[in-house]
């Protein structure tokens, strides 16, 4: 079984839409694929049903972006209700503050480099979770800059003078949103120290406590080193174990597929969701084929 647990649609920052994003893992031969979009369920409907066209089995997740004292924290949640008020309004809330965000950013890229919201909203697929990679593709169309990672490495790097910060949860009240939404919470490249701060261990203790369920530990952020404290951090704190590529499509070098999560991790993952009380739940709103 070869299962990945961390992807990306044009939903948010990824490059395909959903039904491709299947089709990808499909080619690489992936047994299962997690769908997890930023701040956004979007994109579950139509991956679930390629999922079910292709053979592919699609966990439907999101990306939650958190902050803890100014620094960035994703946690992954699979399987919740994406109806829950708080949780969908919370994620609602990321929505928004992420565009005035990238107004904020744009505004100030503007006066030196000529780029409008227009040249960004061309890159943003629908009403997709907007981050600054639509800005870096942007900068690419306009001439600006060769690529993403050139973009990230200069003009939209958190150190740039053309930088804002976008208003997130803190990771413990999402890690608890996610639960009592009945979903399942890992902590994605919990020490990805290559895109800035990490939070120290103490405060993976607190997300424990609030009833964070795994880490990602396997993911191409993190050196071999980090990866065995990882797993030594798990292994005292009980938590699942997962491994993932963080597939972008062709907006990262990631490739789906690169990480694996084990066979009996996904297992421990589904049996930790809680479904949805039956008569309130929508046809189709959370089958996850083959479960
Ligand atoms: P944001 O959440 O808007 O601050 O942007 C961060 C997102 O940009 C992350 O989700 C990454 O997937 C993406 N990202 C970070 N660095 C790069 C890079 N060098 N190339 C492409 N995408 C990147
Ligand atoms: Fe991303
Ligand atoms: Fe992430
Ligand atoms: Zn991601």
């Amino acid at each position: 079984m070869r299962i990945d647990l961390h992807t990306h649609s044009n939903a948010s920052d990824g490059t395909q839409e959903p039904a491709e994003v299947v089709a990808s893992a499909a080619a690489a031969g992936l047994d299962v694929v997690a769908l997890t979009d930023h701040d956004t369920s979007a994109g579950w409907a139509e991956a679930i049903a390629a999922g079910e066209r292709l053979g592919v089995r699609v966990l439907p997740g999101v990306e939650v972006s958190c902050l803890q004292r100014g620094i960035s924290v994703h946690l992954l949640s699979y399987l919740h209700d994406p109806a829950h008020p708080a949780l969908a309004a919370l994620l609602e809330g990321s929505r928004t503050s992420r565009l005035t965000r990238a107004r904020s950013m744009v505004e100030r890229l503007g006066a030196d480099t000529g780029l409008t919201w227009e040249d960004v909203l061309a890159q943003v697929h629908g009403d997709a979770t907007v981050g600054r990679p639509h800005i870096a593709d942007a900068l690419v169309a306009k001439g600006l800059v060769p690529d993403r990672d050139e973009a990230f490495a200069t003009l939209l790097s958190g150190r740039s003078r053309y930088f804002v910060p976008h208003s997130a949860p803190d990771p413990v009240e999402a890690v608890r949103l996610v639960r009592e939404a009945g979903g399942v919470p890992v902590l994605a490249h919990p020490a990805a120290s290559k895109r800035g701060s990490c939070i120290a261990d103490t405060d993976i203790d607190e997300m424990v406590e609030a009833g964070l369920l795994g880490l990602e530990v396997d993911h191409r952020d993190h050196s071999a080193d980090e990866r065995a404290h990882l797993r030594d951090v798990a292994r005292g704190l009980d938590l699942l174990v997962t491994g993932s590529s963080d597939y972008h499509g062709a907006g990262k070098k990631n490739l789906i597929g690169e990480h694996l999560t084990a066979p009996d991790v996904l297992e421990a993952v589904l049996a930790a969701a809680r479904p949805p009380a039956e008569p309130q739940s929508r046809a189709g709103g959370r089958h996850v084929p083959g479960a």
